[in-house]
């Protein structure tokens, strides 16, 4: 089966998912404020490697869940969390990796916002300041107005401070106002270097990313 073919199987099989996960935060009810923490948890990143230990993606924690009962992943790594589902006690994982060996085409990512914050580390890329998600805006560096496109090269993360500072303007016509770095595609490089920097505290995800 093909990893595409398999996703879309695990989907089907997310209900299931979304079961065990309604139980377990049920369970953490009882315990409070955990609930929040146990939809925390159920979001977290999980490292994935390809069969060969390459590091290919990241994803959260309940993708990873659906893979590994799925069978298209094993848990390498342990979060040393567990989620009580109704019969089954399943570790939460910190690292998967898929059975079966998938070639990585070198193509970038889909361009959406969520991969634009992601790859511009949810900083405004004018002033540098880190903040929520939802507190960035996307913005078109040069203006759809003045012929500007919605590519990866044209958009990057942007406060609502700045936004509305840079207005319709060019950054050819504002003396104080310049771009962190130069934007471009989501690449497996920059993939690798963001499971880096995730990775950096954590020894379950370091061993696996010397490449
Ligand atoms: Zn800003």
């Amino acid at each position: 089966m093909s990893l595409g073919k398999a996703m879309m199987h695990a989907r089907k099989q997310k209900s299931a998912i979304k079961a065990a996960v309604a139980v377990a935060a049920a369970g953490e009810h009882a315990a409070g404020q955990q609930t929040i923490q146990a939809m925390h948890i159920l979001q977290m990143p999980v490292l994935v490697l390809n069969a060969s230990y390459e590091p290919i993606n990241i994803c959260g924690a309940r993708r990873a869940l659906v893979l590994v009962l799925k069978g298209i992943a094993r848990t390498e790594e342990e979060h040393g969390l567990t989620l009580h589902a109704q019969r089954a006690r399943v570790p939460m994982p910190s690292v998967i990796r898929l059975l079966e060996y998938r070639r990585i085409p070198h193509q970038t990512r889909a361009l959406s916002r969520k991969n634009i914050l992601l790859r511009d580390r949810n900083t405004c890329q004018y002033c540098g300041e880190a903040m929520p998600p939802g507190e960035l805006t996307l913005d078109h560096v040069v203006p759809r107005s003045r012929g500007g496109s919605s590519t990866w090269e044209n958009l990057v993360a942007c406060c609502h401070a700045c936004n509305r500072r840079k207005g319709n303007r060019l950054l050819s016509e504002i003396d104080d106002m310049v771009l962190l770095r130069e934007p471009r595609a989501f690449s497996l490089h920059t993939s690798r270097q963001i499971m880096r920097m995730l990775g950096r505290g954590d020894d379950r995800w370091r061993k696996y990313l010397f490449y």
